[in-house]
């Protein structure tokens, strides 16, 4: 196992089940995307390849750890931290890695 999943096993998540906080905007952009660097840059696999053409990203919400970065390398994200009491709760000490 990696670092990075080391360290997302300790994290714990109140998932909101009514409301998706990271959507793509226009799902036409993503059909045209030729980098899709989404499927890379998040670093808990947030976005999947779909083989759908209506719906050409799965969007897994629920793991979402909240770091903000696909803000940056895509315009066609939107990502909004979730509301109060949901999302990443606490992370235990990294001593425990
Ligand atoms: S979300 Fe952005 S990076 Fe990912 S496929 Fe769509 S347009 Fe491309
Ligand atoms: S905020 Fe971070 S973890 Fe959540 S979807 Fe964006 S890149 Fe992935």
């Amino acid at each position: 196992m990696n670092k990075i999943d080391d360290r997302l096993k300790f994290l714990h998540y109140q998932i909101d089940e009514d409301w998706q906080h990271v959507i793509v905007i226009d799902e036409a952009i993503c059909q045209n995307c030729h980098n899709k660097q989404c499927l890379t840059f998040c670093p808990s696999g947030v976005f999947r390849e779909n083989k759908e053409k209506k719906q050409p990203l799965l969007i897994l919400y629920k793991q979402c750890i909240e770091c903000g970065g696909c803000r940056l390398i895509c315009n066609n994200i939107d990502f909004s931290y979730p509301k109060g009491g949901y999302g990443v709760l606490f992370m235990e000490g990294e001593e425990q890695l």
